[in-house]
């Protein structure tokens, strides 16, 4: 009965290692998958301030626009547009491979909430260029312990989110709540909402969500990873709830002292 011990658990270690295998193989053709999926996006995203740039240098030098005061400063602010543009896609794209390298450093201040969400709005409302209606409502807090810059990226990132995945008029609202000692800060849209089969995925680095429809949205699936690593870096966390074309809801929690 030894021998026979011994050649069943033989078997049973040929068998995990058969799954550890097919396992790790799964798992690298889903990175390989993401990361091809990752070029396609940022390709686009990068040609298309670059067209847009190229077509209004061709306007300025073609029609004489520098004759036309007007014109002139609608191409440049064009130009600028684009440019700054680019500039927050390549340090997204820098920031990532810091993050996955270092980890996010923080420098915490205290930070007046209603101040911050005010400053992303405002911001938020002109880069998008959508007719947005933003509800704002702060149930008691007043300051917060939080990096200045990550959080405000944070904020910025999932309001970009809500208005980028809703069609105009676009709702959003904003809710701030103390529980349990955190600060909790919901960001509520009305907009296309996530397949529960997908919900687990968003914060994955490079993932977005492979309906149609959504993919005329711009994006590099890096939004989600960096407010989870922030999140998290801060001691609290990010979740979600979504309905399918019903609308999505992100909640960060983070501790208040
Ligand atoms: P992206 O650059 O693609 O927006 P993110 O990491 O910010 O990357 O988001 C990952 C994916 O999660 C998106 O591609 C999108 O499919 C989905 N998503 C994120 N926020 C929303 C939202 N508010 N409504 C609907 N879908 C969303």
């Amino acid at each position: 009965w030894l021998s026979l011990l011994c050649s069943g658990l033989l078997l049973l270690f040929t068998l995990f290692c058969f799954f550890y295998i097919i396992r790790t193989i799964r798992q690298q053709k889903k990175i390989s998958e993401l990361k091809d999926d990752f070029i396609n996006n940022i390709t686009h995203e990068l040609k298309t301030p670059l067209a847009t740039m190229t077509v209004a240098i061709e306007g300025l030098q073609n029609f004489n626009a520098l004759k036309d005061p007007d014109k002139t400063q609608r191409y440049l602010q064009t130009s600028r547009d684009q440019i700054n543009h680019l500039n927050k896609l390549v340090d997204k794209v820098l920031n990532a491979a810091t993050y996955e390298k270092q980890g996010v450093k923080l420098h915490k201040e205290d930070i007046n909430v209603d101040t911050l969400i005010q400053e992303v709005i405002a911001s938020e409302e002109v880069r998008s260029g959508k007719k947005v209606h933003f509800e704002y409502l702060n149930q008691g807090i007043e300051i917060i312990k939080a990096d200045k810059v990550h959080f405000r990226n944070v904020l910025a990132n999932l309001v970009d989110n809500a208005i980028k995945y809703a069609t105009e008029p676009v709702w959003v609202t904003i809710t701030c709540r103390i529980e349990k000692s955190n600060a909790v800060i919901s960001i509520k849209d009305d907009g296309i909402g996530i397949p529960e089969k997908y919900l687990h995925q968003i914060f994955d680095k490079f993932y977005r969500v492979p309906t149609g429809n959504l993919h005329q949205v711009k994006g590099t699936g890096l939004g989600l990873s960096y407010v989870k690593t922030v999140a998290e870096a801060h001691g609290g966390n990010v979740t979600v709830k979504s309905l399918d074309g019903v609308g999505s809801e992100f909640i960060v929690s983070i501790p208040l002292a």
